[in-house]
């Protein structure tokens, strides 16, 4: 009785997405908030939306940064978007077993474009996957979504975005939307009044 309803979510990438992107963010002061960012957080979650982060972290394979420096760039990266996203949930594996420290070296289930970072969310909280949101500036971003019933975003503030395009027309994984950045994402879902809720459940 007490459990709580399944919540429409917005599942962000980091990097190019809410901070600018570079190479590596090695330490929480490297890290950068792309203008309009933390209001767009804002709208989303007074509109109901929770909001979570999936991002892959192969610098922590790499040996660039440990997972401590990685809990302290998302500590202040919590507190520069005013505390909004409930959950930060990463990947730190690289595939190539030279590149990574021990215990690190993949295959993994949660490196983008694999879902196993949306099936962590699944299991963390209650998300109406039919009423919820892949946001990214990568295609490995909206591939991680394409089985699932969500709605993909493409933002443009980061990576190459024609590359990204090219990449999901040939993964047949289209956006369904294209935007500048984060702000206009959250305008574009803020429009969607019933959002995903004419799609049928793919999962
Ligand atoms: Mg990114
Ligand atoms: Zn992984």
């Amino acid at each position: 009785m007490s459990e709580a309803a399944a919540r429409p979510t917005v599942i962000l990438d980091r990097d190019g997405t809410l901070n600018r992107e570079q190479s590596f963010v090695c330490r929480p002061e490297d890290l950068v908030v792309l203008d309009g960012v933390r209001d767009a957080l804002a709208r989303l979650d007074a509109a109901g939306y929770q909001l979570v982060v999936v991002t892959n972290q192969s610098g922590v394979a790499r040996g660039l940064y440990d997972e401590a420096t990685l809990a302290r760039i998302h500590a202040r990266l919590h507190a520069e978007l005013d505390g909004l996203p409930r959950a930060y949930l990463h990947c730190p594996h690289h595939p190539e077993p030279q590149l990574s420290r021990s215990g690190y070296a993949g295959p993994c289930p949660c490196r983008k474009p694999a879902d196993g970072l949306l099936r962590q969310a699944d299991r963390l909280m209650r998300v109406d996957w039919t009423r919820s949101f892949v946001v990214g500036d990568a295609a490995r971003d909206l591939l991680m979504a394409r089985d699932w019933p969500v709605r993909r975003v493409l933002v443009r503030c980061g990576k190459d975005w024609r590359e990204q395009c090219s990449a999901l027309e040939r993964a047949q994984c289209e956006p369904d939307r294209i935007c500048d950045d984060l702000a206009a994402a959250a305008s574009w879902i803020l429009s969607c009044p019933s959002a995903g809720a004419e799609r049928a459940p793919g999962r």
